[in-house]
């Protein structure tokens, strides 16, 4: 049964869309419908700034405990409903439902039990010789984001925003919106101020520029493409709006001759296939030794057939579908570029997978031989393509790492902790894991370069929002 979404949430309430407008949202692993929701109006997306810049004064002068109150009751929310947001992400994105319910839910419930935490514990003034620093929120918060982790970056935005003070015009990605709006439904449910936190769906280049042009909105977060970032950037400089961009990556994963080259590798294909690829830190180049090459490639090739997909609801592997018919084209069109390139495919190609014609999947693909030169070596695919790239000597891989526009993430791999430390500190990304190091959230995430501007998660995300005052005294 197709779910029908028909309003935005606006000042408190749930209030019909006008266009009639719709936008359609398909289940990644059939190709089937999924959802229908509403395209809003520019005259809707202003209201929704409206509402927020009304709420402003009276949010921001609440108390952090009261904010990190409600914070912590829609985490207890999303925990409550982990399976069927789960259900709906794996659906809309294709993530297996396996892993869907610790990464796309996990990490939201913990981001605002995090910022709930922060706002209480936040040392919010602080004396600097006849200066009282008085640290305030921003204000109206434009937060725009993407498809591939949709809960995952509303809540790096919208939890971090609420702490501060700020109020928020969501608009989430078109393409996975349902969560958005189970998320405006706990909300609801919690109670938060009318206008505090609105949400409006549609396009991009249409309701995401109102709400970043409207001159009542002081800062955008962004999440998506570099492309429009830029052009979010462009329209916020015109009134010298705060901007934070979290924007693409072509992360390199360095593996040293003296690491431990089984796990390295098997490590490294997990991090590139993760979400079918569709993760803007995935370690999608792997830059490895020219002496061990062709053990290497046996052992991508071995750990890759583990990663046959399968349906993300009923099947019981870690690969799932893409998002849509539209990224397996742009998948399916890289891989033929790689070809023509002259890199070698090791496994996968542009074949569909036997058997899941009707979903949007991509075979797992590795080429080797690849040069950083390549278009595969330096765009983002978003999809499950891994490019092993030999190096000579160790300056030599860590240049290739930093020969890219992006500076998003990174991988080194050594026999100590203290040599992959050493690489790490060359690498001119926003994070850098050593050996395998865990995803922490409560670090900061972010890029250097054309990855983006700003931090998100911990302490760095939260204070993206605020302004500081000085009040000199006597
Ligand atoms: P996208 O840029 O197409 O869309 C992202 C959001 O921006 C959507 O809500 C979209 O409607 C909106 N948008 C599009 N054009 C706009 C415009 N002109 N003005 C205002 N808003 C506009 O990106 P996507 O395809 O949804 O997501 C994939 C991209 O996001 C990848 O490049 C990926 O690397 C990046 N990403 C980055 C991070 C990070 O934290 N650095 C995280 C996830 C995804």
């Amino acid at each position: 049964m197709t779910i029908v979404r028909d309003s935005f949430y606006i000042n408190g309430e749930w209030v019909k869309a006008t266009s009639g407008e719709t936008l359609e949202v398909t289940t990644s692993g059939t190709g089937e419908l999924y959802a229908t929701i509403p395209a809003a109006t520019v005259a809707e997306a202003n209201l929704a700034v409206e509402a927020a810049a009304a709420a402003f004064t009276a949010w921001a002068n609440t108390s952090p405990k009261e904010r990190g109150e409600y914070l912590m009751r829609i985490s207890e929310k999303l925990a409550e409903r982990s399976d069927e947001i789960a259900l709906t992400i794996a659906n809309e994105v294709g993530m297996p439902l396996m892993l869907a319910k610790g990464i796309q839910v996990g990490l939201p419930t913990m981001t605002f039990s995090d910022n709930a935490q922060r706002a209480m514990d936040f040392v919010w003034e602080e004396e600097v010789g006849n200066s009282t620093l008085v640290r305030e929120p921003v204000g109206v918060v434009a937060a725009i984001t993407p498809w591939n982790y949709p809960l995952h970056q509303i809540a790096n935005k919208v939890a971090a925003s609420l702490a501060a003070g700020c109020t928020v015009v969501l608009k989430p990605s078109e393409v996975a919106p349902v969560n958005a709006f189970l998320f405006a439904d706990i909300v609801h449910e919690v109670g938060l101020p009318a206008g505090v936190f609105n949400m409006i769906t549609g396009l991009g280049p249409v309701v995401g520029e109102a709400i970043v042009a409207h001159p009542k909105t002081d800062m955008v977060s962004f999440t998506g493409s570099t492309r429009a970032g830029k052009r979010v950037m462009q329209i916020a400089a015109e009134m010298v709006k705060r901007v934070s961009l979290e924007l693409g990556g072509k992360s390199a994963n360095i593996i040293l001759e003296d690491a431990d080259i089984p796990k390295a590798v098997a490590d490294g294909v997990f991090k590139a296939y993760l979400n079918s690829g569709q993760t803007c830190s995935a370690l999608t180049r792997m830059v490895v030794p020219r002496s061990r090459l062709s053990e290497i490639e046996d052992i991508a090739v071995a750990t890759s057939a583990g990663f046959m997909p399968a349906d993300p609801i009923t099947g019981s592997s870690l690969l799932g579908p893409l998002i849509s018919a539209v990224q397996q084209q742009r998948v399916r069109d890289y891989i033929n570029k790689g070809i023509d390139e002259g890199a070698r495919i090791i496994t996968g190609g542009v074949t569909p997978p036997e058997g899941l014609e009707a979903g949007y999947y991509v075979a797992p693909t590795i080429f080797s031989d690849v040069r950083n030169d390549m278009t595969i070596a330096q765009e983002e695919i978003f999809g499950p393509v891994l490019s092993i790239i030999p190096y000579d000597t160790e300056e030599e891989a860590i240049a290739i790492a930093n020969d890219s526009v992006y500076g998003l993430d990174g991988g080194v791999w050594a026999s100590t902790d203290e040599k992959a430390f050493e690489v790490a500190r060359k690498i001119r990304t926003g994070r850098v894991e050593i050996n395998g190091g865990a995803f922490n959230i409560f670090a900061p995430f972010g890029g250097y370069k054309q990855s983006g501007i700003g931090r998100e998660l911990g302490e760095y995300g939260f204070e993206e929002f605020l302004e500081v005052k000085a009040i000199q005294h006597n």
